[in-house]
């Protein structure tokens, strides 16, 4: 598994990867990896001859209160687990400085999507996604990916993504790799690692109430705000949660639905914080035709 830690090296290898007719997969992550990147990995595997994963905590994804300096990193164990599993070709693991060569600060280029990002985490962290999106594509432009990974559980990023390379006409396929959880049902976080026993097992509220939202939903309930207050009712059953946000959205524009119209596909999705640790979850659901 080679390490690359610059723009140079990582377009040098890319290029020569492509030249000798291989086919490229990028699984881009923070790192302080678990289960949840690893499917990733394993599913990008299944879908290129060569895949690279790029390790880096993107400092312009997070807002000024949030986790960026305590955010966990160990780039060793990461390494570690990546030649356990096997079939990892390259890790790409930039500074800073590589990615933002002025500085995060002084980025003046950015790719915003203002639809896609107006609610469910967007509305409550407001410069993310155009932290995420920017990044993304300078990672794109390096590591020439054909095919690149990410995970259902930040479902927004993933519709943002794929609106990313639909806008801007990028030739790269995006492929999304359903959440990886916990026996108790708790996706697989980075974050988690902030979170007592107690929290830990008292997450699981998380998925289920996206789970029971769901199920109501493809039982036939047609009223959104129903819903809405059962994945309340279930969050609150856990005393040490808080929730942020509880919400119904159409599947494809990520708006709000005001009716659950038969044939239509939506998504339930939570945030909710335990202390400052904050998790989201979701689930997808097809509201019944008649
Ligand atoms: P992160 O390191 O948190 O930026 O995540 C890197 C990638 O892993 C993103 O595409 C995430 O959506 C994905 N991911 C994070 N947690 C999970 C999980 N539990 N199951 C599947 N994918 C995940």
């Amino acid at each position: 598994m080679d390490v690359i830690k610059t723009v140079r090296e990582m377009r040098v290898y890319a290029d020569k990867q492509r030249a000798e007719g291989r086919t490229l997969a990028l699984v881009p992550t923070m790192g302080y990896l678990h289960e949840g990147h690893l499917s990733l990995v394993q599913r990008a595997k299944t879908e290129a001859d060569h895949v690279i994963v790029s390790i880096f905590v993107n400092p312009t994804q997070f807002g000024p209160n949030e986790d960026f300096a305590a955010y966990p990193r160990d780039f060793e164990t990461d390494c570690r687990l990546l030649e356990e599993i096997g079939g990892v070709d390259a890790v790409f693991a930039p500074e800073a400085s590589a990615l933002y060569p002025e500085g995060a600060g002084a980025q003046r280029v950015w790719v915003i999507c203002p639809e896609l990002s107006e609610h469910l985490c967007g509305k409550y962290r407001p410069e993310h996604f155009k932290g995420v999106l920017t990044v993304v594509l300078k990672l794109f432009a390096v590591c020439k990916p054909h095919i690149s990974v990410f995970g259902l559980k930040d479902v927004q990023q993933y519709m943002l993504l794929r609106q990313l390379v639909r806008g801007l006409l990028l030739d790269v396929r995006i492929i999304g790799e359903p959440t990886a959880r916990e026996s108790n049902g708790l996706a697989y976080s980075s974050r988690n690692e902030y979170l007592t026993a107690d929290e830990r097992s008292q997450a699981s509220v998380l998925w289920k109430a996206v789970t029971a939202a769901a199920g109501m939903i493809e039982d036939g309930e047609d009223r959104p705000d129903t819903v809405v207050e059962e994945m309340r009712t279930i969050i609150a059953q856990a005393p040490l949660a808080n929730l942020q946000y509880a919400e119904v959205v159409t599947g494809d524009t990520l708006q709000p639905v005001t009716k659950l119209v038969p044939g239509i596909e939506v998504i339930v999705a939570v945030a909710v914080y335990f202390r400052c640790v904050r998790l989201i979850d979701n689930a997808f659901a097809l509201v019944p035709s008649g």
